[in-house]
C-alpha cells in the first residue's frame, strides 16, 4: 500500500510573461500540469485567454513575478527581455532565490550579461529556448535547449517536461546560441528548398512528388518534412512563426559568428535574401512566406544575389 501521508514537495509557483503564439499554449500546459501560474502580457486579450484556462493574471510584470519561485519569459527578442528585466518595479518584485527562465529566442551575449546582473540580486537565469512551433507548444513536444548551471537546470526538470523534452546544452547562454544557429540552418534550408522546388516545377515536376521523394533522400530537412507539406504546398503560409522573428534569429547567429571570427559567407547571403523578403512583405508575414516570395520572383532579385 502506498503511503499517502508521505510529504510531497509542492510545485513551484510560476509567473509567465509573454502570452503570444507560443507563450499562450505553453502557459496553459503548465496550468494543466497543476502549477499555480500568474500570467502577464501587454495584450489584455492574451491575459483574458489565460485567465479562461484557469490561471491568475496580473496587470503588470511586477505584479506577476511577485512571490514567484520561477519566472518564465516567452518574449519576442532580447531587446524586450532586457526592457522587462530592466524595469525597476519588476526587479524589486523578483524574489531572492528565484529563477528566471528565458524561453524566448534571445541573443546569447545579452543573456550572459543579464545572468551576471541578476546574480547580484540572488536570482538565477537559465536560458531554455524551444523548437517545434505552435503545434509543439500545444502538444508539449517542444525540444528545449537549456543553458545554465547544472543544479538550477535540474530543479527545472519537471516544469520543462510539462512543455517538451529538455536537454542541457551547456552553461548560461548555450541554449540561446544553439537555438539561433538552429534557426539560421532552418531558414537557409527553407529558402534553398523553395528555389529547388521552383526549378523542379519549371522543369515539369510536381512539387508534392518532389517533396515526398526528397523526404526519403539526402536533401531532407525540417523544411521538406514539415514546413512544405503543412504550410507551403497547401498555400496557407500560416505556421504561426513570424518572418520578423526568424530574421532576428538569423541575425543573432550571424552576429555570433562574426564576434567569434567565423567566416560565414553562405549565412551572410541567406540573411541578405531574408532581409529583402522582410522588406518586401507586410510586417505580419509568416516566415514560410519566404517560399511564396521566392516563387513570385522579386523584381530586383539580382540586387540581392549580386
Ligand atoms: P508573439 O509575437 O506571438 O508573442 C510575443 C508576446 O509578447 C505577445 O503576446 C506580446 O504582446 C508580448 N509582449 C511583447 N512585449 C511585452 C512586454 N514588454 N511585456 C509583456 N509582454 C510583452 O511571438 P511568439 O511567436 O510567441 O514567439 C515568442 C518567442 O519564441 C520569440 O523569441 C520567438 O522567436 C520564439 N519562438 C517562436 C516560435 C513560433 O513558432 N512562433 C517557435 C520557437 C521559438
Amino acid at each position: 500500500m502506498s503511503d499517502s501521508s508521505a510529504p510531497r514537495s509542492p510545485l513551484p509557483s510560476v509567473a509567465f510573461v509573454g502570452l503570444g503564439n507560443m507563450g499562450a499554449p505553453m502557459s496553459v500546459r503548465l496550468v494543466r500540469a497543476g502549477y499555480a501560474v500568474t500570467g502577464f502580457d501587454l495584450s489584455q486579450e492574451a491575459r483574458a485567454a489565460l485567465a479562461a484556462a484557469g490561471a491568475r493574471t496580473a496587470e503588470t510584470g511586477a505584479g506577476a513575478v511577485r512571490g514567484a519561485d520561477v519566472v518564465v519569459l516567452m518574449l519576442p527578442s532580447s531587446a524586450v527581455v532586457e526592457s522587462v528585466l530592466g524595469d525597476p518595479a519588476l526587479r524589486a518584485a523578483l524574489a531572492e532565490g528565484s529563477t528566471v527562465v528565458d524561453m524566448s529566442s534571445s541573443d546569447p551575449m545579452s543573456t550572459r550579461r543579464l545572468a551576471a546582473d541578476l546574480e547580484t540580486g540572488g536570482v538565477t537565469l537559465v536560458d531554455a529556448p524551444v523548437s517545434g512551433g505552435v503545434k509543439g507548444a500545444e502538444n508539449g513536444t517542444l525540444t528545449i535547449m537549456v543553458g545554465g548551471a547544472e543544479d538550477a537546470v535540474e530543479r527545472l526538470s519537471a516544469l520543462l517536461t510539462a512543455m517538451g523534452t529538455a536537454r542541457r546544452a551547456g552553461s548560461v547562454g548555450a541554449g540561446h546560441a544553439l537555438k539561433a544557429i538552429n534557426n539560421l540552418l532552418s531558414a537557409t534550408h527553407l529558402l534553398a528548398t523553395a528555389e529547388g522546388v521552383l526549378a523542379g516545377e519549371r522543369f515539369g515536376l510536381d512539387p508534392a512528388v518532389m517533396v515526398e521523394l526528397i523526404n526519403t533522400s539526402s536533401g531532407r530537412s525540417g523544411s521538406t518534412d514539415n514546413k512544405f507539406p503543412n504550410f507551403v504546398l497547401p498555400g496557407g503560409y500560416d505556421s504561426g512563426f513570424g518572418m520578423k522573428l526568424m530574421v532576428k534569429d538569423m541575425r543573432i547567429a550571424l552576429g555570433l559568428a562574426r564576434e567569434l571570427g567565423v567566416a560565414s559567407p553562405l549565412a551572410q547571403h541567406a540573411v541578405a535574401l531574408w532581409e529583402r523578403a522582410l522588406k518586401d512583405l507586410p510586417d505580419t508575414a509568416d516566415h514560410t512566406e519566404i517560399a511564396r516570395w521566392t516563387f513570385d520572383g522579386p523584381a530586383d532579385r539580382e540586387l540581392v544575389t549580386g
